[in-house]
């Protein structure tokens, strides 16, 4: 059995493949096979300063003292930090440190592990 992705417009199952375009029987709808197969690249890695891919959920530790914006406290190095989150932007992980609260902290200065 082939495993044809599903009709983008009205997620018919029944799929079928004609040279390089799928098409749908129930709603004539004709796609690119090789568009759908790019789409899964728009999933962005995120690593460590090291390189390791990091995840949702993942433990890492602080490398370098990093500053709290607006307030006078530091995040030590070799802070442990539990359950991360990854989200988008220039910071790219958003965590909860103990003693700090919740705080957002850049792949780069993070090691997982
Ligand atoms: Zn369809």
């Amino acid at each position: 059995m082939s495993t044809l992705p599903p009709c983008p417009k009205c997620n018919s199952e029944y799929t079928y493949e004609d040279g390089t375009q799928l098409i749908c029987p129930e709603c004539a709808h004709e796609w690119s096979a090789t568009e759908s197969a790019d789409a899964g690249d728009d999933v962005k890695v995120i690593k460590d300063s090291v390189g390791n891919v990091l995840q949702d959920g993942d433990t890492i530790t602080v490398i370098k003292d990093l500053k709290v914006k607006g307030s006078s406290l530091v995040v030590k190095v070799g802070t442990k930090v539990k359950g991360i989150r990854l989200v988008d932007g220039d910071h790219d992980i958003d965590c909860k440190i103990d003693g700090i609260g919740a705080m957002k902290l850049k792949s780069e200065f993070v090691r997982k592990v």
